[in-house]
């Protein structure tokens, strides 16, 4: 289990004829696993310029992320830690229209060099946790929206990522689908101790499904609120 805490981050775009954007200014905020953390607000407040950050895509101009290995709970040894291994589920399902379900969850396995033996297996028990068994051997064109975001989750979760960001995964789909969803994505994350960060444009999403939301706003990208959602959950 990892937490990250971001410490004064700051980012600047620099533009062309001296026009840079401040895209972040003083963010600091925390990502506990086993939690969701949702972050909202309007488009341009800087979501993806912070999520791009923690995922090590994007250098800070000033601040900086601790990576925190929590061992046997919060309460326990802290260990400031490399960047944990991260998984990303994207608004555009992002499949391999060629390969079968069970194909675009192996690939991950494959790249990260695991056994051959073992690669199926977790496929199976992973597609088994977004209730897609049976679907193995279909294409992505033969699944509708929902099942394909299942798919999405599933690739994800195969790779046991300490750290899952969620960008904007349900925007796509009908509201039933994404309750589904959102609640099966809610259970899985308890379940597995992942640290959760949802980009999300909608507020009943973030109520919804995070433990924590950061509400940013623009110029510049701040927090400028967090507030605790104490949901019971079924
Ligand atoms: P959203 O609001 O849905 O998150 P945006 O339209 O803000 O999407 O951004 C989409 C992508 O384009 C992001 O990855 C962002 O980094 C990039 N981007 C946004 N604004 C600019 C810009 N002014 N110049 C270059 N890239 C940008
Ligand atoms: P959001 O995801 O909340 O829509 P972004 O993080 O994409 O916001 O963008 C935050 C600010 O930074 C916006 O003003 C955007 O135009 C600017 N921006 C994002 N990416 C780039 C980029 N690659 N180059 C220049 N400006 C960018």
């Amino acid at each position: 289990a990892v937490a990250i805490e971001c410490r004064d981050l700051g980012l600047v775009f620099p533009g062309a004829a001296g026009e840079s954007t401040l895209a972040l200014s003083g963010v600091s905020c925390c990502f506990l696993p086993g939690k969701v953390t949702a972050i909202i607000g309007p488009s341009g407040c800087g979501k993806s310029t912070l999520l791009q950050i923690v995922r090590g895509f994007l250098d800070p101009s000033r601040g900086h992320l601790n990576f925190v290995k929590l061992e046997g709970g919060v309460a326990a040894q802290r260990q400031v830690t490399k960047r944990p291994a991260m998984s990303t589920v994207w608004q555009a399902f992002n499949l391999f229209p060629w390969l079968t379900v069970l194909e675009n969850v192996v690939f991950g396995l494959e790249l990260a060099g695991v056994p051959k033996a073992e690669r199926e297996a977790r496929a199976r028990k992973a597609i088994a946790a977004v209730d897609l068994p049976g679907f193995e051997k279909k294409y992505p064109r033969q699944l509708s929206g929902g099942m394909r975001q299942r798919v999405g989750i599933a690739r994800a979760l195969v790779m046991n990522p300490d750290v899952l960001l969620l960008d904007e995964p349900f925007g796509a789909l009908d509201a039933q689908t994404r309750l589904v969803l959102q609640e099966q994505l809610a259970r899985l994350v308890e379940q597995s101790g992942t640290t959760a960060i949802l980009v999300t444009h909608s507020i009943e999403e973030a109520i919804l499904l995070a433990d924590t939301i950061l509400v940013m706003s623009a110029r510049p990208g701040r927090i400028v609120a967090t507030i605790d959602v104490e949901l019971p959950r079924p």
